[in-house]
């Protein structure tokens, strides 16, 4: 048995986390709402959130009634992996649940859902699989914008892709984006890694606008201050993977 009395949510004592999650199971939207601010409060990870996480993967395994669960617990996975929680060997704890949560999840992702549902699901799949940074970085390329350094010049270069065009800027406060160069899609049979694996994902699925956003994100981009290519997602993962337990890795990228 969990002691919730012992436990903090963001915003004191968890006593009543358990009552709300029953309350949540019987589709009371107030009480799913109320979870989120106790237990993902803007990103902020508790240990109530982290307690609450084998009851969500039981919730989230029902089919027809458990997308809320699978939805807040994708929202706590990515707040693990995003902050110093100091509760590492808590989370360690929570291997099991998480790799259940990726069953689930994964078991969901079908052909014939809506788009935001669609998006949700596969975020929360990769914050289960402990890859923050494209469950940050994916987006429904309506109109994403992303920020990236030019490898060559260190200009910081805005990336759009989305409905008003695929293409590569400087930034200017008072004129826009300004020197806009077209992006450099890449083709489907040439991605690799994350690329591939979420563009395939994307396609069997007849998600056609996430898989036609990611040729993109996944491709190059010129710069348009120095002229020279670069690829986008390496770009944006150098600037922002260096998560805190991986630091060795980012400062190998860092030397010229
Ligand atoms: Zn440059």
């Amino acid at each position: 048995m969990i002691d919730w009395s012992a436990l903090n949510d963001a915003y004191g004592p968890a006593d009543a986390i358990p009552e709300m999650i029953e309350r949540a199971v019987y589709g009371d939207q107030n009480a799913i709402d109320d979870l989120w601010h106790h237990l993902c409060h803007q990103g902020t990870i508790t240990s109530a959130s982290i307690a609450a996480l084998p009851r969500l993967a039981d919730i989230a395994e029902n089919p027809s009634s458990g997308e809320w669960a699978l939805d807040l617990a994708g929202g706590i996975a990515a707040g693990l992996l995003q902050r110093h929680h100091g509760a590492d060997e808590e989370v360690a704890r929570q291997g099991p649940v998480l790799a259940r949560l990726r069953t689930t999840a994964t078991a969901r992702l079908a052909p014939g859902l809506p788009e935001p549902a669609y998006l949700g699901l596969l975020r929360s799949l990769l914050a289960f699989e402990g890859r923050p940074l494209w469950h940050t970085a994916l987006d429904d390329f309506a109109d994403a914008f992303y920020t990236v350094v030019c490898p060559h010049c260190r200009a910081s270069v805005t990336i759009a892709i989305g409905q008003y065009g695929c293409y590569s800027s400087l930034r200017d406060w008072d004129l826009g984006d300004i020197h806009q160069v077209p992006l450099r899609p890449n083709r489907p049979d040439n991605l690799t890694g994350a690329g591939q694996a979420l563009h395939d994902l994307a396609e069997r699925d007849g998600q056609t606008r996430l898989a036609w956003g990611l040729t993109y994100l996944f491709g190059r981009a010129e710069c348009p201050d120095c002229g020279s290519l670069f690829e986008i997602a390496e770009e944006y993962e150098a600037g922002n993977a260096p998560s805190p337990w991986d630091f060795g890795r980012s400062h190998a990228r860092d030397t010229p």
